[in-house]
């Protein structure tokens, strides 16, 4: 079994799961839904630390800025907090006496941008020019492409059919290899959902095989076991080298889980930060797709801003360009999903 990204997985999955109501380390606090960030989350500390600092009490200009805001995150508070409910948090009575006791505004070198999207989205038929897969450089080159986070591998075969067979495109999945041995388990509530684990690829019904097949036949490399965050552990490794033109990650998601989580944040500032460790060619691009919702959910303007990647579009998924699964495997019809585009700043 591949060793899974963060130390603290269970921790992280802990603040998708309802609270223990005797458990005095989670607090509710009275002006929002926010939990305190679970133990284990020493990356929410770090954050603290890297982007805010020491003041005066007269320093603070806006108690409620959302300066002191960061993946889901009140660093004043370390509580996790949804953008939407932020205003409630900051505007509370908990959230002001904490900054008072222990002041602290965002460091000088730190940005923090709004966190809605500074553009607008464009729409599905342009879907394809702004993906990119199929433009050639001034030499009839195609792009050399680099997918992860497949599940049945759709997205990757929608991208290869794009293209001459044989052109460099490098086919990702961050679960094992299918092993018919694990059990296919649909989780059918959120409790579950947000315990769900599993080690390998499900076979969805021959539709991961039949993919593979059809890949193969187009000259694709299929790999497993590819952590979007370690690529340098987990696609190095693995005998793939050099640099990509274009990185593309399909629904990155930490945990089946639709609540609020930090731990989703992070997985797209780790992965902004290990594709462009050499992953993605000088000039590349990186690109996720994601729910519309999620930009502001997840932070998006802030994990790209702190890493130094520019948003540079959005557009709208076409609804039959591929089959989106879950982890467990089962199809589903994101409504209101975009392909967002960057470039390194
Ligand atoms: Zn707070």
């Amino acid at each position: 079994m591949q060793k899974r990204p963060y130390s603290e997985l269970d921790a992280c999955t802990v603040v998708t799961a309802v609270p223990p109501k005797n458990n005095k380390k989670v607090v509710h606090t009275t002006s929002s839904a926010s939990i305190q960030v679970p133990e284990g989350l020493d990356f929410c500390l770090q954050w603290r630390e890297s982007r805010l600092e020491p003041c005066l009490v007269e320093e603070i200009q806006d108690p409620a800025s959302i300066e002191y805001y960061f993946g889901q995150v009140c660093l004043v508070c370390q509580a996790v907090v949804s953008v939407k409910g932020w205003a409630a948090h900051a505007n509370g009575k908990k959230h002001r006496e904490r900054l008072m006791m222990q002041p602290v505004k965002l460091k000088n070198e730190v940005e923090r941008p709004l966190p809605s999207p500074p553009f607008n989205l464009l729409g599905a038929e342009h879907f394809l020019s702004h993906g990119s897969w199929s433009l050639q450089d001034d030499e009839g080159q195609f792009p050399a492409v680099l997918t992860l986070g497949e599940m049945d591998f759709s997205f990757s075969l929608a991208v290869a059919r794009l293209r001459p067979p044989g052109t460099a495109l490098v086919a990702t999945s961050f679960l094992a290899e299918h092993d018919p041995n694990e059990p296919e388990v649909h989780p059918s509530d959120d409790g579950e959902r947000a315990a769900y684990k599993r080690v390998s690829l499900p076979g969805m019904k021959g539709a991961l095989q039949k993919n593979i097949n059809e890949l193969n036949q187009l000259g694709a490399q299929v790999l497993h076991s590819v952590d979007a965050t370690d690529l340098q552990g987990t696609l190095r490794t693995q005998g793939i080298e050099g640099g990509f033109h274009i990185v593309v990650f399909p629904f990155p998601r930490y945990s089946l889980s639709r609540a609020p989580n930090p731990c989703n944040s992070r997985l797209l500032r780790e992965f902004f930060v290990s594709a462009m460790n050499g992953v993605v060619l000088e000039g590349g691009l990186i690109q996720l797709v994601m729910l519309s919702s999620q930009y502001e959910d997840w932070d998006v303007n802030g994990m790209a801003n702190d890493v130094g990647m520019k948003l540079t579009s959005r557009v709208q998924l076409p609804p039959n360009f591929y089959q989106p699964r879950e982890m467990s495997g089962k199809p589903w019809a994101p409504s209101g999903a975009e392909l967002l585009t960057f470039e390194a700043g």
